[in-house]
Parts: C-alpha cells; sequence; structure tokens
C-alpha cells in the first residue's frame, strides 16, 4: 500500500462534512492519535503491508472484540444446520419464504424504483454460476477433505528433502501460492488451549475431531485424528465480483457470490497439494466443517467482527468476502495479528446492513455477551463467550443484501474518501454516523441491477483496485 495521498483541501473536506475547524479541533481533543487532517494524511504506510490506519494488536488481542474463553465450548457440528431456514417450521422462517420474492424486490428498488423482476439473461448467468456452486473435487476422486485430494508427489517420492523454512518464510511462501490460486489474502492463527475450543467437537457426519500424539493424521469411520503438532490455522479469502455484489440482492447479484462458492473448492484443493508438495499435511475445511471461520479470521486479523456476526470485514475488501476457508496444518507458521481497523467501532453507529435485511435476521442492538435463545432461532445453538452480534440464522434467507450495502466495499485499495472514513474511524467515531447517512441517502454502493450489462465486465467481475 503505498502512501495516502489527496487532492482535496482540508477546508474543502469539512465543509463536506459540515464541520468547521472547531470541530474537529474537539475530535482531536478527544482522541490524541489523531491530531489534524495533515498527521493523517500523512502517516507513514510505506512499510506496512496493510494500509496506515489498520493497526496490529498482539497475537491472542483481538482489542475489537472482547472473549472470555471460559465460556467458550467447542461446539457440535452434527447438531447445527448451516442454514436452518431452509427446512424451519419457525414462524419467522415460514413468514420469510412466504414473502421472499416482495421482500428481496423492496431492498433491490432501494436503487432502483422501477425494477420490478430478473430478467431471462439475469436468470441465465445465475444458474450458469449456479451449476458448480460447492462442486466438491475430493468426491469423484473417493478423497476426503481431512486427508487430501493426494495426487501431487511428496518430496519422498521425488526423491528429495522436505522443505524446511522458517515460520516467517513459510507464511510469505504460502501467501504467494495462494494468491497465484486466486485468494485474496491468507493468515494464520496458531491453536492454543483456548482457539483448540473453536474446533468442532463433531462433524456434521457425526465424526468427532480429536487430537492425539501420533505420528500421522488418520481418519477413521468414527473419528478424524489431529496429530497435536497441527497447530496453525490457515485462514484465507475469497473476494466475491465486485461490481455484481453491489447489485445484490437481485438473483443477478447473487451471482457473486455463486462464483465465489465455485472457487472456493478449487482453491482449496490446490493449496492442500500445495502443503503436501513441500512435505506436510493440510487438513482442509472449505465450507463449514471443522471450525467457524468468523473467530479464525478475527483472531488472525484477516478482519475484524462486525454487525453481520458471520463473517468478518476487512479493511481491503469490506464485506465482499465470501467463504473464507480454514486449513490446519503442520507446517510451522509465524501466527499473524489482530487488527484494529476501525470496523466493529464503525458498525456501532452505522447498522445499514441490518436496516437493510428486510428479513430481520440482523441485529439493530448494540454489542451483547448473550447468545441468541432457541425460542429465537428455532436452533439449539448460539455461540458463546464474545461480546458481538449474532446473525440469526433461522430469519436468515440468504439474500445476500446485507453484503451490498456495507460502506467498506467502496474502499478497494485505492479511494481517497473511504480511505479517509476508514482512517478516521479507526481513531475516532465520530464521523461514523455521517459516513453512514451518506451510503443510505446517496446509495452509492448498492446499484440498479439492470446497469450491470451495461458494463465492460472485469476479468472474473473484480474490480482492479480490490486486487
Ligand atoms: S442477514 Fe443478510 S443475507 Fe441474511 S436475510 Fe439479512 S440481508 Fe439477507
Ligand atoms: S453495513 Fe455498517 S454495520 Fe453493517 S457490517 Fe458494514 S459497516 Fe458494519
Amino acid at each position: 500500500m503505498g502512501k495516502f495521498h489527496h487532492t482535496v483541501s482540508r477546508r474543502d473536506f469539512m465543509k463536506g462534512l459540515g464541520l468547521s475547524a472547531a470541530g474537529l479541533g474537539a475530535a482531536t481533543v478527544a482522541n490524541p492519535g489523531f491530531h489534524d487532517l495533515d498527521e493523517v494524511t500523512a502517516s507513514a504506510g510505506g512499510e506496512l503491508k496493510r494500509a496506515w490506519w489498520v493497526k496490529e494488536n498482539d497475537f491472542g488481542n483481538p482489542a475489537t472484540l472482547e472473549i472470555d474463553w471460559s465460556l467458550v465450548k467447542r461446539p457440535d457440528r452434527s447438531k447445527i444446520s448451516t442454514f436452518p431456514y431452509r427446512n424451519s417450521t419457525h414462524p419467522t422462517a415460514v413468514y420469510n419464504k412466504e414473502h421472499f420474492a416482495e421482500l428481496q424486490k423492496s431492498v433491490i428498488q432501494h436503487a432502483a424504483p422501477d425494477w420490478e423482476a430478473d430478467s431471462i439473461q439475469d436468470l441465465a448467468m445465475s444458474g450458469a454460476t449456479l451449476a458448480l456452486r460447492f462442486y466438491n473435487y475430493y468426491t469423484p476422486a473417493g478423497k476426503t477433505m481431512f486427508m487430501g485430494y493426494q495426487n501431487s508427489p511428496t518430496p519422498a517420492d521425488r526423491n528429495m528433502a522436505r522443505w524446511e523454512g522458517s515460520p516467517e518464510e513459510n507464511i510469505r511462501l504460502l501467501r504467494h501460492a495462494s494468491r497465484f490460486f486466486g485468494a485474496s489474502s491468507l493468515s494464520v492463527t496458531l491453536l492454543d488451549e483456548d482457539t483448540k475450543k473453536l474446533i468442532f467437537e463433531k462433524e456434521s457426519n457425526g465424526k468427532a475431531y480429536v487430537f492425539r500424539d501420533v505420528a500421522d493424521v488418520e481418519e477413521t469411520a468414527t473419528e478424524y485424528i489431529i496429530p497435536n503438532r497441527f497447530k496453525y490455522m490457515i485462514t484465507w479469502t475469497h473476494l466475491q465480483a465486485t461490481e455484481l455484489t453491489l447489485r445484490e440482492p437481485s438473483t443477478l447479484g447473487q451471482s457473486a457470490s455463486n462464483m465465489a462458492y465455485s472457487r472456493l473448492p478449487f482453491i482449496s484443493v490446490q493449496m492442500q497439494e500445495f502443503i503436501r508438495g513441500l512435505g506436510y499435511h493440510g487438513i482442509n475445511a472449505w465450507s463449514g466443517e471443522m471450525a467457524s471461520s468468523n473467530p479464525f479470521g478475527v483472531l488472525s486479523g484477516a478482519g475484524e467482527h462486525g454487525r453481520f456476526g458471520f463473517a468478518v470485514i476487512t479493511p481491503e475488501l469490506g464485506s465482499m468476502v465470501r467463504g473464507m476457508c480454514r486449513m490446519l496444518t503442520d507446517l510451522p507458521l509465524e501466527p499473524t495479528k489482530p487488527i484494529d481497523a476501525g470496523i466493529s467501532r464503525f458498525c456501532l453507529t452505522c447498522a445499514t446492513c441490518a436496516k437493510f435485511c428486510a428479513f430481520g435476521a440482523l441485529s439493530l442492538e448494540d454489542p451483547s455477551w448473550e447468545s441468541l435463545k432457541e425460542a429465537d432461532t428455532g436452533v439449539p445453538y448460539s455461540p458463546d463467550g464474545f461480546k458481538g452480534w449474532r446473525l440469526n440464522t433461522v430469519k436468515c434467507a440468504n439474500c445476500t443484501a446485507c453484503q451490498a450495502f456495507c460502506p467498506f466495499n467502496s474502499s478497494g485499495r485505492s479511494s481517497f474518501i473511504h480511505e479517509f472514513v476508514a482512517g478516521t474511524s479507526s481513531i475516532t467515531p465520530i464521523f461514523n454516523g455521517f459516513f453512514a447517512n451518506m451510503e443510505e441517502a446517496m446509495h452509492y454502493g448498492n446499484k440498479d441491477p439492470r446497469t450491470w450489462w451495461e458494463n465492460e465486465e472485469y476479468l472474473y467481475g473484480i474490480n482492479p483496485k480490490f486486487i
């Protein structure tokens, strides 16, 4: 990330904010880290891999999310349905299913008041992108994600020594490979007695995840056996097609999510085979298996916990991350640091996603230690042990609208105004209400689905400013 430059004068910018110099002065008194605009814009960022306003905390201390590890229990995945809404008889779920089309339309009409229905080309695109969604490369090969595809020769097969690098060298190697395969960013969490609690007790098929002092990974009829030396949880992000994401929740816009889910297993197999080729093993979990993605995304600094609850918001990709993968490995890796980019604080005053969730699945309340009650969700599980937001999965119709309205989507790696938004909210929340209202009033993020067909489309649908 280069240095932050802008061409708007301080006076013009403050006029745009509706603030006087005195207003800005008050902000600086309350926030000693932020003295004036010149200081903000002149802050060094050259040596940092991330923008200057993304602060790093020590591993194990995600300062933007309070965690009480004594309350965290290993979840039993066999008792959790990822999409309980689909089969639920809970009255809210039934209502949402019966009224899906009209609720979806009411949101689309925010940016396109005369929009009435999906066109045939919209539906054709949706059908095409659904064709390979969650395609499982392991099944036709008779393999499992736990043991791996096992197609790539190992160092022993090549009569060569395995790769031996320092943890820092190893993460650089993986980052390089993962970018080539199509992942946006890669981060690492160290598995200790606390973070181990995030691994499911049992998988959806009823098999138990067990850690033992054994030499090799093994899968039996009842267990996934993990050697204790597997301490490094890799996470990587998939960026959705950016212009289509801004056209969610239309069926056309949802093609962005479909495409990401199609690429996800493809990248996973290659990551796993790359690690095998180095002489190590990656236990893969790409679609909800082994552990939830959000805690590892926060702990490793991929992003911050936000009002969405179920997906991290990243400083670079906003809410356009889909299906963040996990892979547990014995390749020694340096854990990456949790971040504070002001995102969670921005969510406190923003709540735009919750306002545009026509299905009532997102909370308008402040973060809470309270998990959701079964009477409200119809499901016997809601995560405990953190002060944050939780998605009501029985109400969530997976319409994807919440992604389309998040102000952090418009940032990319270059835009002045959003870098400034993110920069100021990482230091002071004083402008958050203003920026959230700007998103709602001008809906410069969410767009009319019909306009997508008029644009020259980017390769893989991704605006280069996010690459
Ligand atoms: S939480 Fe998001 S995906 Fe779920 S119903 Fe609400 S807007 Fe749609
Ligand atoms: S829309 Fe606003 S409240 Fe929702 S995740 Fe984005 S920043 Fe947070």
